[in-house]
Parts: structure tokens; sequence; C-alpha cells
């Protein structure tokens, strides 16, 4: 078993499969919830906890064809739509093995070993997409607050987590570059060619392209769409459409950030 390539494929089937998992349940708090768990259905706990941390494939866990069944479920389907916001979330898999470990793992060497591998699926989940490297884990956290730290000392490099974190999540990655280059609109006779990072909220639409100002010239540079998740495509396009002062906004926002300069450099 390759244990890098198998804890990824778990983290991905932890993030595609939360919701069935453990049927949406309101609860007043993590301890609440445990508890229901434990007393009526331990075997549930007993079964995540082989999901996450057993040496066995996922394929061969009980919960695997539970999975494969609610999938295919109509009535479970329209009961998770009803439910939506008592779905229970990868971080509340995790507290509740987390809690379940350390309630019944006896031999102290082997609790320890457990809940630093647990930490692992922590720290994934706990990347954010800004660029900065720390240790999330719960181990962590609990020692000493979220723990800053230049070094990634996680199983996964930066850049696994982030392919991770981007499959799961309708962002560009924050380290995503682009080449200030002429496009076919207006500004484009002065380019700088130098390169800047893509930043979705300052995306523009316009005749079904998209474009960025680039923060050095200030010329309106058109993007490669593939770079950007479709649903932002979508939701900038229609605040595009919706404004009738779009264009012109953008337009008097760029003469203003040159004018602005021009006075900087005299
Ligand atoms: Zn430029």
């Amino acid at each position: 078993m390759n244990y890098k390539e198998e804890f990824i494929k778990r983290i991905k089937y932890l993030n595609s499969n939360a919701m069935f998992l453990i049927n949406p349940d309101k609860h007043d708090d993590l301890v609440c919830l445990y508890n229901k768990i434990e007393s009526n259905n331990k075997e549930l706990l007993i079964n995540l906890e082989l999901l996450l941390l057993s040496d066995q494939k996922i394929e061969s866990n009980p919960l695997y064809q539970d999975v494969l069944l609610k999938q295919k479920d109509k009535k479970y389907l329209l009961y998770l739509k009803d439910n939506k916001d008592k779905i229970i979330d990868v971080f509340t898999i995790l507290c509740l093995v987390r809690r379940f470990i350390i309630n019944n793992q006896v031999d102290k060497e082997v609790l320890i070993k457990k809940l630093e591998a647990l930490d692992e699926y922590f720290k994934v989940m706990g990347y954010q997409n800004n660029g900065v490297t720390y240790q999330s884990g719960f181990i962590d956290y609990l020692s000493n607050g979220i723990n800053w730290n230049s070094d990634n000392l996680c199983v996964l490099t930066e850049k696994e987590k982030q392919e991770i974190y981007l499959l799961f999540h309708d962002e560009t990655a924050w380290d995503t570059q682009v080449k200030c280059e002429p496009s076919d609109l207006f500004f484009s006779d002065n380019y700088c060619n130098s390169d800047f990072y893509l930043r979705e909220d300052e995306l523009l639409y316009y005749n079904d392209n998209y474009y960025m100002m680039c923060p050095n010239c200030y010329n309106l540079v058109i993007i490669n769409k593939k770079l950007i998740p479709d649903k932002i495509k979508e939701k900038i396009k229609k605040e595009a459409l919706n404004d009738g002062y779009y264009l012109r906004n953008i337009f008097y926002k760029r003469e203003h950030l040159v004018y602005e300069k021009k006075k900087l450099l005299k």
C-alpha cells in the first residue's frame, strides 16, 4: 500500500461523502452528538476510525457500501436537501473519531500514534488558500493555538494540500500568476509585461471575456478562462450584466489610478 496515495484518497473520500457517512443531525455541541452516536450506534464510530486509520482499503469498510446505497437513494437525497443546515462536515467527523479514540484507547503509546495520524487529516483540512504555511492540526491547536510556521510539517506538501483544497472549493489558487499582455480591450497600447497574481475579487467581465487590471500599469489583461472556476465566472458575469454602469465604472477607476500614479511620479 502506498500510504501517501491512500491518505489522499481517504481525504477526498471524506470530502465527497461526509454527508453520507453520518446522517444530518441537529446537535447543541459536539459532546452531545458524540454521546448520542456512542449510545445508539457505537459501531459507526468503530467503522469511522477504521475508515480513517486502518490498513484496510476503504472499499472493505462496511460504511463504504452504506454510502453507495445512500448516494442512489432518492429519499435520502431529499432528506439531505431538507436538512442542509444539519449536515455533518468533515471536521465534525474528525472530532468525533478523535473523541472516540481518546475514550477507548487504553494503551498510551497506541493512543498517541493514532492521534498523531489523525492529526494529519486536521492539517490538510485546515489548509487555507492564502499562501501562509501553518500547522493547523488538532494537537498544535490545543497546545499553542494556531501555530504559524514557515515549515510545512504535514505529510502532504503545500502543493498537494492546495490541490485537494481546490477540488472542493470554487476558488482560484492564491499563487496563480498571469502576465500583463496587450488585450482587445481599451488601454492596451501600454502594457508592462510583468507577472502578477490573479485575484478573484478583481476580475471583470466584458463581452464574454474576463479581465483583470494589471496592478503595475493598469492595463486590462485578458485572463484565460480555464484559470477561473465556473461558479466564479457565473457570479462575475451576472454582476456585470446587472450593472448598467459597469464598464463606465471600470473606465473611471482606471483613469483615477493612472492619474494618482502620474501625480506620484511628478
Ligand atoms: Zn502591466
